[in-house]
C-alpha cells in the first residue's frame, strides 16, 4: 500500500476541507432544528466538484478512486463537524448509486445514474424493517410480478436516511416469496410512485438535519427495467451495499479529526491554576492516545479503500474492520473531547458534544457493533461460520419406541 497522495488528490483533500468550512456556521442550527436544505447543499457541493466522485465517466461521474471519495469526505466532514455536508457526495456516489453501478441490468444503470451523478436526483437504500434490522436475510418486503414485467411491492422500511429527500431508493425486497437470503435482492422504487408514501420518522439523538424516515409500499407498481438485483444475487448486492459501510467509516474519520481539532484549540486557550490547560500532562497525554487512534484509523479506512475491486467497491473484510474501528473513534476521540472542554463541553451549544452524539449513530447505522464482530470473524474463519439463529428444538423421544 503507498499512501502517499498525489498532487491531485492532495488538491482535492484541500478543496474539501474549503468546501466544509462553508458548512461550519450551519451544523449547530441544523442540528437543533433537526433540518438541513439538503437539495441547496447538494447544489453548492456539485458547483464545488463533489458529486458522483467514484461512479464512471460515462454516467456523469468523476470516474475517481473510492481512496479519493475517503479523502474527500474526511476533509470535508474535519472543517464542517456537520454529517450533513458529506451527504451529497453519499447520495451521488454512496451505497445507492453504487448498487445501481454493480447491477446487470443496462436499463437501470442508463435510467437512474446520469440523474444521480448530477444530483438532480439523490439515491439513498432501504433496507431496514419494523421487525428486520441486522437480520437482512429475513426481510418481509415482497416484490411479485406485475403485468408486463413490472414488479408489486408491498411492506415498510424504516430509518432510512434520506427519506422524502431523496428521489431514488435501492429497496431491498423478498422476490416471490422464497426463504432466507437467496430470496433477497433490490429494485429501486421512486419517489411519487403510486402506492409509494414516506414520513420524516423519529427524532434522532445526532445525525440530525436530514430525515432517517419511514417507507411504506401498498401494491406499488414498478416497471420491469427497474430490477437491481434479483433473487440468488444477494452476495453481490452485499458486495455493493460495502459502500455503506465506506462512507460510515471515513464519515465517523472525519468527525472524530473535527472533536480533536477543537479540543486541541481550546486546550492551548483555557486557562486553570494559572496555566493552560494543555501543559497538565493528564490533558497532554489525552492529545497523544487521540492521535494514536486517528492514525489509525486512518490507516484502516485508506486501506480499505484501496481494496476495492475493479474501482468499485471496497473488500467486506477491509471495510467492516475499518467502519467498526473508525466507529469507536470517533466515539472515543469525541467523548473525551467534551471532557476536556469540561462543562463548556455539554452545552448544547459546544460541537464537542454534537459529535459525540453523532457518533452513537454511526455506531448503529451501516450494521451495529455486536453484528459488524460477527461479519469479521466469519470472514477469518469461514469454515466454522455461526448460525445466528435458534437451532429447532429437538424432536421428542418416544417412551415406546425410544426413537
Ligand atoms: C440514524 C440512522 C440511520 C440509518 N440509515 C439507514 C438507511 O439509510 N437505510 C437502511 O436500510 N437502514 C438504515 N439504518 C438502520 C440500521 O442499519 C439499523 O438500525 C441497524 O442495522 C441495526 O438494526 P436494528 O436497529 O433493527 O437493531 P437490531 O437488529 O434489533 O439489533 C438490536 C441489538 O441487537 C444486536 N444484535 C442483533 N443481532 C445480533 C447478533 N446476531 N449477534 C449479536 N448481537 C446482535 C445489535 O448489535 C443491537 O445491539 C439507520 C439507522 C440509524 C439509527
Amino acid at each position: 500500500m503507498d499512501f502517499d497522495l498525489s498532487p491531485e488528490q492532495l488538491d482535492l483533500v484541500e478543496r474539501g476541507a474549503a468546501a466544509g468550512r462553508e458548512w461550519r456556521g450551519f451544523a449547530e442550527k441544523w442540528d437543533h432544528e433537526n433540518h438541513a436544505p439538503l437539495g441547496a447543499v447538494t447544489e453548492r457541493m456539485g458547483e464545488l466538484g463533489f458529486l458522483g466522485i467514484t461512479m464512471p465517466v460515462e454516467y456523469g461521474g468523476q470516474g475517481k478512486s473510492n481512496l479519493e471519495y475517503v479523502l474527500a469526505v474526511e476533509a470535508i466532514l474535519r472543517a464542517a463537524t456537520t454529517w450533513v455536508a458529506a451527504e451529497p457526495l453519499f447520495r451521488t456516489s454512496g451505497a445507492g448509486p453504487t448498487i445501481c453501478l454493480m447491477s446487470n441490468n443496462a436499463a437501470a444503470r442508463e435510467k437512474f445514474l446520469p440523474e444521480i451523478t448530477s444530483g438532480r436526483a439523490g439515491c439513498t437504500i432501504g433496507i431496514t424493517e419494523p421487525d428486520h434490522g441486522s437480520d437482512m436475510s429475513s426481510l418481509e418486503t415482497s416484490a411479485v410480478r406485475g403485468e408486463g414485467g413490472s414488479w408489486i411491492i408491498n411492506g415498510k422500511k424504516k430509518f432510512i436516511t434520506g427519506a422524502m429527500e431523496d428521489s431514488y431508493y435501492a429497496t431491498f425486497v423478498r422476490f416471490d416469496g422464497i426463504a432466507g437470503a437467496k430470496g433477497v435482492g433490490a429494485i429501486m422504487t421512486e419517489k411519487g410512485m403510486a402506492g409509494f408514501s414516506m414520513n420524516r420518522g423519529p427524532d434522532f439523538v445526532g445525525s440530525r438535519g436530514v430525515p432517517h424516515g419511514e417507507l411504506e409500499f401498498n401494491d406499488c407498481r414498478v416497471p420491469a427495467e427497474n430490477l437491481l438485483f434479483g433473487p440468488g444475487e444477494f452476495a453481490q448486492l452485499m458486495s455493493a451495499f460495502n459502500m455503506e459501510r465506506l462512507h460510515n467509516g471515513a464519515s465517523s474519520l472525519g468527525s472524530a479529526w473535527a472533536a480533536f481539532d477543537l479540543a486541541l484549540e481550546y486546550a492551548q486557550v483555557r486557562r486553570q491554576f494559572d496555566r493552560e490547560i494543555i501543559e497538565f500532562q493528564a490533558i497532554y497525554h489525552e492529545f497523544a492516545d487521540m492521535y494514536v487512534q486517528l492514525e489509525a484509523a486512518r490507516g484502516l479506512m485508506y486501506k480499505a479503500a484501496t481494496s476495492s475491486g475493479g474501482g468499485k467497491y471496497p473488500q467486506a473484510l477491509d471495510v467492516t474492520v475499518a467502519k467498526y474501528f473508525a466507529n469507536q473513534v470517533m466515539y472515543d476521540v469525541s467523548a473525551k473531547a467534551v471532557t476536556i472542554f469540561g462543562g463548556e463541553g455539554t452545552s448544547m451549544e459546544n460541537p464537542t458534544q454534537r459529535i459525540h452524539r453523532d457518533s452513537l449513530v454511526c455506531r448503529i447505522a451501516g450494521g451495529a457493533p455486536h453484528v459488524i464482530r460477527n461479519t469479521i470473524a466469519s470472514q477469518l474463519v469461514p469454515h466454522i461460520r455461526l448460525s445466528q439463529r435458534r437451532p429447532a428444538p429437538a424432536e421428542p423421544v418416544s417412551a415406546v419406541t425410544g426413537n
